[in-house]
């Protein structure tokens, strides 16, 4: 599995593109572009390198993390995938504006499905192993692709939002 990382949003989140080079296979995990240039660039990468984008994946659903997903849905139409624990985080996404004072010209995007514990997702042939890593949020999720020896940990190893 390759990987490529975008730097997004005011938080300095980061938005990672996981890619199968052999097949095209490609998950967008915590979309958090914000700008137009942050979509741009993520766009751009995944034309450039002809990606067929089969999942977006939150590792948990604080705000820095789901900037880009009413964008993504719209692009590739495909819903995010995360833990149900956090879905309330979606629905307090106003409040969580409100303490940052930020606006959010794309509002938030609704999950298309829950990952939890034991769960498996294949991209380009490669397994992604679900760990429920409760803690920096009660949904916070770890994507551990043993194959590639790489993990995806959100903010779970952080003390951000
Ligand atoms: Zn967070």
């Amino acid at each position: 599995m390759r990987v490529e990382v975008f730097e997004c949003n005011p938080f300095c989140e980061n938005t990672y593109v996981l890619y199968d080079d052999s097949s095209k296979e490609a998950a967008i995990v915590d979309c958090g572009c914000y700008t137009q240039d942050e979509k741009m660039r993520l766009v751009t990468f995944i034309e450039q390198n002809s990606l067929n984008v089969k999942y977006l994946l939150n590792t948990h659903l604080h705000l820095d993390h789901v900037f880009g997903n009413v964008f993504c849905t719209e692009k590739y139409g495909i819903l995010p995938l995360a833990h149900q624990a956090d879905e309330v985080l979606i629905k307090n996404f106003e409040q969580q504006l409100a303490l940052f004072g930020l606006p959010a010209p794309d509002g938030v995007q609704n999950l298309g499905g829950y990952l939890t514990e034991n769960d498996v997702l294949v991209i380009g042939g490669e397994t992604v192993r679900i760990l429920h890593v409760p803690g920096h949020s009660q949904g916070s999720l770890c994507f551990y692709l043993p194959a590639s020896k790489m993990i995806f940990v959100g903010d779970v190893l952080s003390n951000k939002v």
